[in-house]
């Protein structure tokens, strides 16, 4: 007779969001199953990345006690405009970064994810990889009891499931709680490479003076030849990673291949020069939401409820994504603790974790920008026109031609009107205000 497996909570998914879910459930007594179908946790994980001390610290206090695998500190941070052979820089560094633990570091997903699931595990919970699941189970009402995976004998069961899946949020669409399928308007593609080169030259072409500091520089305008999206360079200990996103829609009506336009990227005479004497060490591409507040899915239903990119939890402005996912887990596991307590798997009970998220920084900068990725849809010129017009009035301004300061400034609004009219320039302002207040 087939064993049935039986626990208190299920989680789906070893990233940020399901680790911190089942470390939050186990630390606590409740018997939880963390399942991951990487062949380790983390194996098929990958971002830009920068990870944010505050939400390791909200799950593990004593997290600086652990070691945990950060390349380095974040002590220079910023924004680059690129032009087709130009940029204008705007960074920002600070002795304040160079505390520790740091706000934020640079981070390689396939060692932080399994140091994090050696937590997880520490705690209590059973990490189990190298498994899929194929579908969520439910009772002839509806709720939500169990999980099948892709093992002989795999459905699991327990009054509560986490799906932790990521962005290919399939187990959620199934469950009916989205609607849609993610339409290509709504995600962006990202490709990124990891450069080996030795921490020395790293320093010198950054300007760090050691293994202590570290820059992460996000790059707008022709890095993505324009188009709405970003790019970014982000110093690890002994190599850089760099990348680039864009919507999936550009990517099709542009007709571009992703690896081109990192290529493309990789070969900009600015960009160039870091990546000197590299060597290519890692490629790969991922899916990042850009749903946004008012396209997320049902975050509870009975016995069940999602966090981190499966639900769309991504602030793409500020390049923000495991944080939220990290928080979203925790909030998860804690209101499936309180559950517990109560022995109530409702959706309604289980929508306090809705209502803490709403309370918390997580759904309270979705909803201030709930209008960012259709600002993009609509001002698609917005990058490409000013980060070209800023490197031009650059040029202009640093450039001395013997004439009157006066006409110069003329020229320079002369060249903003050869790009975009007043009204033009007006509208794109008041609907990035827009976008950015929510
Ligand atoms: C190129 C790029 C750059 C980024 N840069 C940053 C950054 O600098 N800073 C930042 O904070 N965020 C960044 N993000 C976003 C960040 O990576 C995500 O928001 C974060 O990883 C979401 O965590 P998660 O746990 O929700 O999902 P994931 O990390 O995607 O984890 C989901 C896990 O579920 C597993 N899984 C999926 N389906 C199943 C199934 N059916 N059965 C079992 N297991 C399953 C997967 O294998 C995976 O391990 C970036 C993303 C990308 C793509």
């Amino acid at each position: 007779m087939a064993t049935k497996h039986t626990f208190d909570a299920i989680v789906v998914g070893g990233g940020p969001a399901g680790t911190a879910a089942a470390l939050t459930m186990a630390r606590s007594g409740l018997k939880t199953i963390l399942i991951e179908r990487g062949n380790f946790v983390g194996a098929k994980n990958f971002f830009g990345g920068v990870m944010y001390t505050h939400a390791i610290a909200d799950l593990l206090p004593d997290f600086w006690e652990r070691t945990p695998p950060f390349e380095r500190p974040l002590t220079e941070q910023g924004y680059w405009m690129l032009a087709p052979d130009s940029v204008v820089r705007m960074t920002h560094k600070s002795e304040h970064y160079k505390h520790e633990p740091a706000d934020a570091y640079t981070v390689l997903r396939a060692q932080f994810d399994p140091w994090l699931a050696e937590q997880a595990s520490k705690a209590g919970a059973l990490v189990v990889t190298r498994t899929a699941v194929l579908r969520v189970l439910q009772d002839s009402k509806g709720k939500v009891i169990g999980v099948r995976t892709d093992r002989p004998d795999g459905d699991v069961y327990a009054p509560i499931v986490i799906i932790a899946e990521g962005v290919n949020n399939l187990l959620t669409q199934r469950l009916g709680l989205i609607k849609n399928d993610l339409p290509p308007r709504f995600v962006a593609l990202a490709v990124k490479e990891y450069i080996s080169l030795p921490a020395k030259d790293i320093q010198a072409r950054f300007g760090l003076t050691g293994a202590n500091e570290g820059a992460a520089i996000d790059i707008f305008g022709d890095a993505t030849m324009g188009l709405p999206g970003t790019a970014f360079l982000y110093t690890d200990k002994a190599g850089i990673s760099i990348g680039v996103g864009m919507l999936l829609d550009e990517f099709i009506q542009h007709k571009l291949r992703p690896y081109e336009v990192l290529a493309r990227f990789k070969n900009h005479p600015v960009i160039q020069p870091y990546l000197e004497g590299g060597k290519p060490f890692e490629y790969g591409a991922h899916l990042i939401p850009e749903t946004g507040y008012d396209r997320m899915p049902k975050l509870a239903a009975d016995g069940v409820m999602v966090a981190g990119d499966a639900a769309g939890m991504v602030d793409a402005l500020h390049r923000e994504g495991t944080n939220l996912a990290m928080t979203a887990g925790r909030m998860a596991g804690l209101t499936a603790i309180k559950a517990h307590q109560a022995g109530d798997f409702s959706a309604t009970f289980l929508n306090q974790y809705r209502q803490d998220l709403e309370n918390s920084f997580v759904l309270k900068d979705m909803k201030q920008y709930r209008r960012m990725t259709d600002f993009l849809d609509t001002t698609p010129h917005f990058m490409g026109t000013y980060a070209n017009f800023l490197n031009d009035v650059a040029l202009r301004y640093f450039t001395a031609h013997g004439i009157p300061k006066r006409d110069m400034e003329r020229q320079i609004v002369g060249m903003l009107q050869e790009r975009r009219s007043f009204f033009g320039v007006a509208q794109d302002m008041v609907k990035l205000l827009r976008a950015m207040r929510g």
